[in-house]
């Protein structure tokens, strides 16, 4: 016998069918002896509609607020899993992040989890019972619920797991695994039957929405064997062939991952680009630019600086998508005049697209085929960003699909075998 997590997404909680097929399936691992937590997100929709609602009453609503409304999406769902479980004979109870608790920072719609409490969770499974706890939400040290930014139920299911030293954290959700790169741009993406784990965490951060970056993190920290699978089969399928489904998040690099030298491909309109030209190039400049937008708690990503022209420089960065009026205000009313810059220019037309994979580390000419693709298909690069398993470049976004299927196909991605010759010809 063993513990077993399993997470279930929006689409996979839906409609009463569907939470009935959920029901269904961990039924049928509880028959088969196993004790199982399931993580659930709200059904699908029900985010959006929240935070839709609270966005009619203000535009930046007070962050308390928002996430006292949006939590309520997984209560529901947990409270419908329960009654679907005991519908069907077995024992079930739900809990929300704060009755656990679940424990997080203060920082309201983006929390980080820092305990959970497995007390009450184990008296119920020791019980013989299903447990269900609400993803996406915790409490903060004062009492107030928190949630953990979207996406965030998989980060919660990987932390139950972790606190529970579960056996594995099953994923399940509404395609069969990770592939090369998003099967609803690429319809030619693979599936990986394995994923080495720092491939999936530059996935997850570079935006794969498959996983929550901080799932990924959590995964590593605490060396939880995470595997992603299909919430959508018959839910009555043979435990083995489930066990044996979808991605598996690995640890371990063997020999056939390395010579893929392009694993996947990640992309992301969460962009925004920021650009402060002719400034005076003085020591402590980048500071004075980035320091004023860091502590405005605005996350910068990419960061290019020009060579000096004349003793001015041109300084570009770039921010997530939401942040772009509060980054742009802050230029032009504080950054800019006090560094002497001639001009604020920003654009939020831009994504970002990154080829990752962990065999770039011994293959050189990765990168060069990548902006040779990209050339080919006319697209304009306009910054680049490189770590030892990635390479990104920021582009108009109106040619995102273009250049991630062009380059899903450069790398070979849609065959059995990547183009190793070529990338490294
Ligand atoms: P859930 O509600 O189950 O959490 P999400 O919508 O958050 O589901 O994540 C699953 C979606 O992630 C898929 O439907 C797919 O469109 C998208 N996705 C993005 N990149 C990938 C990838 N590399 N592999 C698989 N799915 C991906
Ligand atoms: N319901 C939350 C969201 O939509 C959390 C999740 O689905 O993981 O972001
Ligand atoms: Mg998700």
């Amino acid at each position: 016998m063993s513990l077993i997590v399993h997470k279930y997404g929006g689409t996979s909680m839906g409609s009463i069918e569907r939470i009935q097929n959920v029901a269904r399936r961990v039924a049928k691992w509880h028959a088969a002896g196993h004790q199982v937590v399931v993580v659930p997100s709200a059904m699908s929709g029900e985010t959006n509609r929240l935070l839709g609602l609270a966005k009619e009453l203000s535009p930046q609503p007070d962050g308390r607020e928002l996430d006292m409304l949006a939590a309520t999406g997984e209560q529901a769902s947990s409270a419908l899993l329960a009654m679907a479980l005991q519908a069907q004979g077995v024992g079930a109870r739900s809990y929300t992040g704060w009755q656990v608790p679940v424990r997080t920072d203060s920082a309201y719609t983006k929390a980080r989890i820092r305990s959970i409490d497995d007390a009450r969770i184990r008296a119920d499974l020791d019980a013989g019972r299903v447990v269900i706890v609400t993803g996406f939400q915790g409490i903060d040290d004062d009492g107030h619920i928190t949630t953990l930014g979207r996406g965030g139920s998989d980060t919660s299911a990987v932390a139950v797991a972790a606190a529970l030293n579960a056996q594995e954290c099953l994923i399940f959700t509404d395609v069969d695994g990770v592939y090369t790169t998003d099967p609803r741009v690429v319809p030619e993406a693979r599936r990986m039957r394995v994923v080495s784990f720092e491939e999936m965490l530059e996935m997850a951060s570079l935006g794969s929405k498959v996983l929550q970056i901080r799932a990924v993190e959590f995964a590593g920290k605490f060396r939880v064997p995470v595997r992603v699978l299909s919430s959508l089969t018959d839910p009555l399928i043979p435990l083995d062939e489930e066990m044996t489904s979808g991605t598996l998040i690995t640890f371990e690099e063997d020999q056939k991952m390395e010579s893929a030298v392009v694993s996947g491909i990640a992309f992301s309109r969460d962009e925004a680009k920021m650009t402060l030209l002719a400034v005076p190039d003085t020591p402590g400049v980048a500071y004075s630019i980035l320091g004023p937008v860091a502590a405005a708690n605005i996350d910068i990503d990419m960061i290019v600086q020009n060579q000096s022209v004349r003793g001015t420089t041109d300084f570009s960065f770039t921010v997530n998508r939401n942040d772009y009026h509060r980054t742009l205000e802050l230029l032009k009313n504080q950054v800019a005049p006090s560094v002497g810059a001639q001009e604020v220019v920003a654009d939020n037309e831009v994504c970002k697209v990154s080829i990752v994979g962990i065999g770039m580390r011994s293959h050189v000419g990765v990168a060069s085929l990548m902006f040779r693709t990209l050339s080919e298909e006319g697209i304009n690069i306009q910054m680049i960003s490189t770590s030892e398993i990635k390479t990104s470049v920021v582009i108009n976004d109106k040619y995102m699909e273009l250049a991630v299927r062009a380059l899903h196909k450069a790398f070979g991605l849609d065959q059995e075998a990547s183009a190793v010759g070529e990338a490294s010809a």
